[in-house]
């Protein structure tokens, strides 16, 4: 089809644009029997605190095992998910099967007692009132401790501390459960959530460490973002940490934890539990 365009020229829907459109919409029906036939998988990457070198936890992320189409990435169905309302149950099922996966391993004596798992949620999961309810009965269906549970706030859209924000993180702080804010230091996060939002821990984001090491100025950044960390009495933790200079400076800085391929992808729970009872401590 093509239409008319104001100055006389032709658009041409292109054969790609199309089959994007058509991909998306057998993509939301997919997805939703994903999540009902266990399709859906969570890799867990490694955070190592710095000043030990030791792995302190990790953190789950989720991939889609599809039929057809091979292992797809969260970029490639997450967006898919928020704009549906799929996000809810897709993050019911990340949150059950993340903590169910904890005490297996603490089951098989494969982790200690302080070892913890993150979960990402979107700020869509965190306006379901639902959440601190379903979390709990994860926890009590498990047995898990909730000091072991540290929910990242993944931003899609803000998480603005808006009374919906603010009930849900308040519940679930309640709850003995750690909160962190995610990719700290991009898009829609400000600084001003560091002395209004309830959380405990930083992530920053990949993009300002990957310049680590490099421009001296980059470098200053990057330690007065952790000086501001520090001064609101949270704890940092760095992401996208690829070299060992990166880990270095960061140690160096007071970074409490760090996250990367450098120490480690992310990669299937029996890969995690052979990866910490091989682990020799790096970094530092
Ligand atoms: P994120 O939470 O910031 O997770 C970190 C992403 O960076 C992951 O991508 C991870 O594989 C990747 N990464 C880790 N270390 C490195 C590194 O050293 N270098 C580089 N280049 N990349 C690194 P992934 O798994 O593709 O996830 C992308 C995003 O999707 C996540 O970003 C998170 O925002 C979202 N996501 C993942 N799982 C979930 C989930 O269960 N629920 C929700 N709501 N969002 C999720
Ligand atoms: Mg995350
Ligand atoms: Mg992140
Ligand atoms: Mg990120």
């Amino acid at each position: 089809a093509a239409k008319a365009q104001p100055h006389g020229s032709i658009k041409v829907f292109e054969p790609a644009l199309l089959y994007a459109r058509r991909l998306q919409s057998v993509l939301v029906t997919e997805l939703r029997e994903a999540i009902r036939q266990d399709q859906l998988v969570l890799h867990y990457q490694p955070i190592i605190e710095l000043t030990t070198g030791r792995i302190e936890g990790v953190e789950a992320l989720v991939r889609w095992n599809h039929p057809e189409r091979g292992l797809l990435y969260p970029d490639q169905f997450i967006q898919l998910a928020e704009e549906t309302g799929m996000i809810v149950d897709l993050g019911h099922w990340v949150l059950r099967h993340a903590v169910r996966q904890l005490r297996n391993w603490q089951l098989a004596s494969q982790v200690d007692d302080s070892f913890n798992v993150r979960v990402n949620i979107s700020s869509t999961e965190l306006q379901n009132l639902e959440l601190i309810e379903h979390v709990r009965d994860i926890l009590r269906e498990t047995g898990v401790d909730a000091a072991n549970l540290i929910i990242e706030l993944t931003e899609s859209m803000a998480v603005n501390g808006g009374d919906l924000d603010q009930y849900s993180m308040t519940g679930l702080r309640r709850l003995g459960i750690q909160l962190e804010i995610d990719d700290f230091g991009t898009g829609y996060s400000s600084i001003s959530y560091l002395r209004t939002l309830p959380v405990n821990v930083v992530k920053i984001d990949r993009s300002l460490i990957s310049d680590l090491g490099g421009d001296e100025k980059d470098t200053n950044f990057v330690e007065a973002v952790l000086h501001l960390i520090h001064a609101c009495g949270l704890k940092a933790l760095a992401e996208g940490i690829e070299t060992a200079e990166q880990a270095e400076i960061l140690t160096r800085m007071g970074c409490t934890s760090g996250q990367g391929y450098y120490f480690g992808r992310p990669s299937p729970p029996d890969a995690i539990a052979a990866m910490v009872g091989n682990w020799k401590p790096r970094g530092r």
